[in-house]
């Protein structure tokens, strides 16, 4: 077991979960209903934690995760030719096609 991710944000939490899962890596989450309050930060050593059950998997799931954290912080782009909004993930407009970058 070892640990690949912890954030006092249950819900990052969970998306980094859901990305080992697609990757088929085996993982677990500690602390998942450890928080205090609702609105209130848990102490630290009550975030939860995300471990991976085979310590070979740590760098990819780390890898992994980062690429998932990337792309959800990441905003969302303005088409420069019709207006529209596409999610970061998207590399052409939805709506006319037009790149992201360049053009
Ligand atoms: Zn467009």
């Amino acid at each position: 077991m070892e640990l690949v991710y912890t954030h006092p944000s249950h819900l990052l939490v969970a998306q980094a979960r859901n990305a080992l899962e697609r990757l088929g890596i085996p993982c677990v989450v500690h602390n998942e209903y450890a928080a205090g309050a609702a609105g209130e930060l848990a102490p630290i050593d009550t975030w939860p934690e995300l471990w991976v059950r085979r310590s070979r998997d740590a760098e990819r799931a780390r890898l992994a995760i980062e690429r998932a954290q990337a792309a959800i912080e990441e905003a969302d782009w303005t088409c420069r030719r019709c207006g529209s909004e596409s999610p970061a993930t998207f590399d052409f407009c939805w709506h006319c096609g037009k790149p992201q970058h360049g053009g």
